[in-house]
């Protein structure tokens, strides 16, 4: 896989950005910006920490030098802001700023990630294991799906964070906007005309949702409310996401994002009517065939997502709840009704 070259966006503010990719793991590149122009210079995002995906970060700031006339490197970052606490976004924090003293920040429902990562991926991983019971799929699958949901999270340590993001906070012409769903401490932020919209809005692929069950704050619900607040931010000219190509239709890719969705809830409440019900595991079985390794996860969480949001608003009813009445955490059968 190529990366796309260092690219340079300007804002009606004036402030530069500088787009740097990485690999951050295999089959995915994800971007970080620089901002020259708004206040002290500010990188948002580090990518993964994984494979070249620092080196590729180290190669974007000579390039700037070198393809822009920027007389500035790594040295030269004081501020450190980290759009949402996932691994392909934050994981080579500690490579990036270990030569240099910026400041690091990132919003407070994401900052127990950060400062006490250890942890945080025992308490992740047991409450996803306890929502793969639930959903219904067998033991032999689940040990191996956990195995997978820890790979890729060893290379990293906790890191250190100085100051913490809120919504509606500015910060030398960076309005920082909190976009909870996709991840609790998600946020986008808004210089000038130009929205760094990082995971929480993307060109081409629709953000991928956990339930809430496993983490509060993520969960469809919370992620809809937040695109139509997005939505509701004025005079948005280009949108510049984590991943993926420039957004210059933004508002016309929040309508289709929210439409996605709504096929999709509309799609399961169509196969959830077998008076017996179904797990999730099931329903994932009907929708998608042959997935494999962190596709099945992605499936099972992304269903998970939607029949939990169509059971919080009263669309669904849980069939078995003699066996859950019994049992410590039975699979859950969903039918409509
Ligand atoms: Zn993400
Ligand atoms: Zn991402």
């Amino acid at each position: 896989m190529s990366l796309p070259p260092v690219a340079r966006f300007t804002t009606s503010t004036g402030v530069k950005i500088y787009r740097i990719s990485c690999q951050a793991f295999p089959g995915l590149v994800a971007h970080c910006y620089l901002l020259v122009g708004a206040g002290p210079v500010t990188l948002v995002d580090t990518g993964s920490g994984y494979g070249d995906s620092t080196r590729h970060i180290f190669e974007g700031f000579e390039a700037i030098r070198r393809e822009f006339g920027e007389s500035l490197g790594l040295r030269d970052v004081e501020r450190v802001i980290i759009t949402h606490g996932h691994m392909d976004h934050f994981g080579g924090l500690a490579q990036v700023t270990g030569p240099i003293t910026a400041e690091v920040g990132i919003h407070e429902l994401d900052k127990w990630v950060l400062v006490s990562y250890e942890e945080r991926v025992l308490v992740a991983t047991k409450a996803m294991g306890f929502y793969l019971e639930q959903a219904g799929v067998v033991p032999e699958r689940r040990a191996r799906l956990l195995e997978l949901y820890g790979e890729g999270k060893q290379h990293v340590r906790s890191v250190r964070v100085d100051f913490t993001l809120f919504d509606g906070q500015e910060l030398d012409g960076i309005r920082v906007i909190h976009t909870p769903g996709h991840c609790p401490g998600q946020v986008c932020l808004l210089i000038g005309d130009v929205l760094l919209s990082a995971d929480h809005v993307l060109p081409r692929t629709t953000p991928h949702q956990n339930p809430e069950s496993i983490t509060a704050w993520t969960g469809l619900g919370h992620y809809l409310e937040a695109l139509a607040r997005i939505g509701r931010v004025d005079g948005i000219r280009l949108a510049l996401g984590g991943h993926e190509q420039p957004i210059e239709r933004f508002y016309d890719r929040l309508e289709e994002i929210r439409t996605d969705h709504e096929r999709k809830l509309d799609r399961i409440a169509g196969i959830l009517t077998e008076p017996g019900g179904l797990t999730i595991q099931e329903l994932s079985d009907r929708m998608y065939r042959g997935l494999t390794g962190w596709n099945v996860l992605l499936a099972l969480t992304e269903i998970g997502a939607h029949v939990e949001y169509l059971y919080e608003r009263g669309a669904l009813r849980v069939v078995n709840v003699d066996e859950l009445r019994d049992q410590l955490n039975p699979a859950l059968r969903y039918r409509v009704g």
